[in-house]
Parts: C-alpha cells; structure tokens; sequence
C-alpha cells in the first residue's frame, strides 16, 4: 500500500504530525477531531509501513497520571529534493521527510531553454543524493521544484515565468521524466511560506505573511493555517498592487506597481537616472545612498514607502499576526527601513498596526527547502 492510497484519516494524522512536531494520541485526537479509536485505526498501518513510531515518554505528557506515548514522523523513511529556480542559477537541497537537509549545492544555468534547465535540474539531482552517499532511484521518495511567477501546481504548469520568459511549460511531467522520481512545482515565495509555517519564523501562527523584497517582489500568505494559492493561482501578488504612481512602467505593462519601483532592477534605473551614470549597479547605488548621495538615498525612500504600502495593504487585507520580510532586497534593508516601518504605521488601519514586522536574510538554501517542504507534504496526495 502506498501513501496515496491511504483514507484520508491517514493524511490528516500524517500531515499533522508533520506540521507539528510529535504528540500523544490524545492531542492528534483533539488537533484532528478524531475520536482516539479512529487515531489508533489509522496510526497501525502507517507504524507498519515504518511512516510513523512511538518516542520517549515526557514528563510534561501524562494522560490518567501515565506519561503519554508520544507518536512521531520517522524523518528517515522518506527523502526529497527541493530546487529553486532563478534566471541565473538552480539551487538544490536534498532534505528528510522533516525537511532537515542533508546536502546542498548550487550551479549556474548554462541556458533558459526548457530542455536545458530540465537535465540541469536531473543532474543537480544526482550531484545532491551522490553527495548524501545515496544510491539507486528508490531512495529518493519525490521532488519539489520553485520557481517564480504564476505557477499552477495542481496541474503542475508553469503558466508564466518572467525571469525565463516561459509560458505553459508543464514543469512537474518534464522533470518527472528526467529524474524518474514523482516531482511537484510551486511558486517559490509560496514554498518558502510553507516552510516558515513549518519550521521558521511563522512556525505556530494562525495567519501570518511573508513579503519578499529583490528581484520581483512577492508574498507567500498564510490564513488560518493555510498557505493560500487563490481560485486562480496567483494570491500573494503584492509586487502589483497598484500603489505607486504613473512614473514608471511594471514589467507586467502597468503603471503603480510596488514592483515598478521598489524591484532591483527598477531601484538601480532610478539611481542611473538619478545620478545620470547609465553604467551604475545596485552594489554602486547602495554604496552611493551608504554615503549620503541625496538624490541615491530619495531613491531607496520612495522605494520604501511604496513596499511600506504594500505592508499596510497586507494588513488591512487578511490581518496578519506578523509579516516577515525577506529576499535578496533585505541586504541593504538598512536604506529603506525607517521609511517602511513609518508608511507601515501611517496606512494600517487601527490594530493591523500592531502586526509585527520581522526582517528575515533567507538564503536561497531555504527557498530550496522550501521545495523539499512541500514535496514532503504531499506524500499523501495521488498522482496527477
Ligand atoms: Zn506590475
């Protein structure tokens, strides 16, 4: 029997063990709505099948004055790998069924051709399982590959990737192909989510938000316990909240996105134009605005309240406990902080202002994980 094919009980034990760590029957029971005959019913084939097992016995859990047996995921029974695809670069992490990584590695992308990237991802698959000491397909259990852009992952089709400029491209088939393993896809700010809910700075919120700042700009959204996708894939879309004035021209067409302003890309060409250097880089401009460049520094801050803007729309929207910040923009989030947090507090409406605001550096290893997370967690979901 196969995950798949386990009922439903199963998935929810199984993916509630997952998400939070290992417990006592009764708790599963109370966490789940399961009636503790109904827990044990379904844990006995998934401890069979060497999915789940019985660990010490805390002090802290007592049942009828008895120390409870807590019940746990067997991390080892299960292993994945999670990719990150940018324009530039995969990185990969070979993780457990916790998502604990094992190896990690990244390489540059020779190519944006489809065929290309597919057998460069097969290949940095086989690198991380030679690198774990892994032989032989079976060991490897499923693959989870993130990429940026409008991703259906119930289809498993990349249906628009700005930084490859690929349309339709069914992502999860050819990589499944090329690895021989069963491979999931999904847009990467939203596994990254995923993986905060589970083990990082959102691990044990009921609705939290993570707004990623550098090269696009995003959001990954989690509402009552659930990383939302939206009826149409694309919920989390902050980068065009049209927030930002008519100057400037999104890379979606638009005129007002956060991103036509606050994105790497369009910080630096604002800073060519503001200091009429047509050669000057984000690096330059950071280090321009570090020493006082007026017209560098109104640049970061027009950056910041646009993003500021963005935040408050979160927060008047879903009401979060907490929005997380990261991406590659956090490395200069210095130049931009003050302006973020004040337009924050300016446009939250009443006690969405009291939202806390974390900024997090995620290297790209944990979006990679990200991927391995929800590989991981869709174990129990059948075949497409
Ligand atoms: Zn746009």
């Amino acid at each position: 029997m196969t995950l798949a094919d386990q009922p439903p009980a199963a998935a929810l034990v199984f993916q509630t063990l997952l998400q939070h760590g290992p417990m006592s029957r009764a708790e599963i029971g109370r966490r789940t709505g399961l009636t503790p005959g109904a827990v044990t019913k379904v844990a006995t084939p998934l401890m069979t099948d060497g999915w789940i097992n019985e660990v010490g016995r805390p002090t802290a859990a007592r049942t009828n004055g008895r120390p409870a047996t807590l019940i746990a995921v067997r991390a080892e029974r299960a292993l994945f790998a999670g990719v990150k695809v940018t324009g530039e670069e995969l990185i990969g992490v070979l993780a457990d069924l916790t998502a604990r990584p094992l190896s990690s590695r990244r390489v540059s992308l020779g190519s944006r051709d489809v065929g290309s990237v597919v057998l460069a991802i097969a290949r940095l698959v086989d690198e991380l399982r030679a690198a774990a000491g892994l032989e032989g397909a079976d060991s490897l259990h499923g693959v989870g590959v993130t990429i940026s852009g409008d991703v259906d992952s119930q289809l498993g089709m990349v249906q628009y990737t700005p930084f490859l400029n690929w349309r339709r491209v069914p992502l999860a088939e050819l990589v499944e192909s090329a690895v021989g393993t069963p491979t999931v896809i999904e847009n990467d700010v939203r596994a990254l989510t995923v993986a905060e809910q589970w083990f990082g700075a959102g691990a044990g919120l009921s609705t939290f938000a993570l707004v990623t700042v550098g090269a696009g700009i995003g959001a990954g959204l989690s509402i009552g316990g659930r990383v939302v996708s939206g009826a149409h894939g694309v919920a989390g879309e902050v980068g065009h909240l049209p927030v930002s004035g008519v100057e400037r021209v999104c890379t979606c067409g638009n005129t007002g996105c956060v991103e036509a302003v606050a994105s790497t890309h369009a910080i630096t060409e604002q800073a060519r134009q503001a200091t009429g250097d047509p050669g000057l880089t984000m690096d330059e401009a950071v280090r321009l605005a570090h020493t006082g460049d007026p017209a560098v520094r109104a640049v970061f801050a027009h950056a910041g309240h646009a993003v500021g803007l963005a935040l408050a729309c979160v927060a008047n929207l879903i009401g979060p406990e907490r929005i997380i910040i990261s991406g590659e923009g956090v490395a200069s989030y210095d130049l931009f902080a003050d302006h973020i947090r004040q337009t924050f507090v300016d446009h939250a409406f009443g006690a969405a202002v009291d939202c806390d605001l974390v900024v997090r550096p995620l290297p790209f290893e944990e979006w990679a994980r990200g991927g391995a997370a929800v590989a991981a967690q869709r174990v129990f979901v059948p075949a497409r």
